[in-house]
């Protein structure tokens, strides 16, 4: 059976899309190999971000996503080699809509993906994320990064389910959390009709607001990069499952 584009279901010719783009290997400190690892089991490393997917076509490729990349990659540099930005409501929606792009890209390349197709089709459409999901930035900052070191640019990405997390109202989602380079972002998405509201816990005693951002819904002001708290990887799995508690989301009043 010939697979199809899974953002715009074309039968058309497939590409290698690559999950993390060439450019980010630009903007990260260090030389040498990365190294890339996944919840599923198993690190490798390379010379390139060889993580790549077949599953999106030419006219996708070298379209909206080109267009994207484009317009990131002077917004994301510096702030994924550890370095400062300020981002107004317009560049947090074009890096919103990038990290979600990526995120569902590499959730592609772990080969068992639980974001719905529509949420594929939606992204390429809007270029911007669904209504009913969100998007967080953190801080990304464990030792070996700071020093330096050879595995300067990595992925991990992370599952949860909601299931049954609403009272009455069994929901259906996913989360994904990814590291590239000092960057640790977390996508959620869920289906049906229901607005939820998602009540973010403190993280060893830090509110939410001082280890991430929320992008999206765009927020109406600038933000100032870094923020104070930075992950390290210990504590980057607490962030992954800080919706694993039935309290921290409920529907919209
Ligand atoms: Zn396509």
């Amino acid at each position: 059976m010939a697979r199809r584009c899974i953002f715009c279901n074309s039968g058309a010719k497939m590409t290698d899309e690559h999950a993390i783009p060439d450019w980010v290997g630009d903007c990260l400190p260090g030389e040498g190999k990365f190294t890339f690892s996944r919840e599923a089991g198993g690190t490798w490393s390379s010379d390139e971000l060889t993580m790549k997917v077949a599953r999106v076509c030419k006219t996708c490729n070298e379209g909206w996503m080109s267009r994207l990349e484009v317009r990131v990659k002077p917004l994301l540099c510096e702030a994924l080699g550890g370095g400062r930005a300020e981002w107004t409501p317009r560049d947090q929606r074009r890096i919103a809509t990038w990290l979600y792009k990526t995120a569902i890209v590499m959730d592609l390349a772990t080969g068992g993906s639980r974001v719905p197709p529509e949420h594929y089709r939606f992204l390429r459409k809007n270029v911007h994320p669904p209504q009913r999901s969100r998007v967080w930035l953190a801080v990304y900052a464990p030792h070996d990064l700071a020093l330096g070191k050879t595995n300067s640019g990595g992925i991990q990405p992370m599952y949860l389910t909601f299931d049954g997390l609403v009272t009455g109202y069994r929901v259906n989602g996913y989360g994904l959390t990814a590291t590239i380079g000092h960057l640790a972002f977390q996508v959620v998405g869920y289906e049906g009709r229901e607005n939820l509201h998602f009540d973010q816990p403190p993280i060893l005693g830090v509110a939410p607001n001082d280890y991430n951002a929320e992008l999206w819904p765009v927020r109406p002001t600038s933000l100032a990069w870094p923020l104070r708290m930075g992950f390290d990887k210990p504590n980057l799995g607490l962030y992954a499952e800080r919706w694993n508690g039935t309290r921290a989301v409920r529907r919209t009043p």
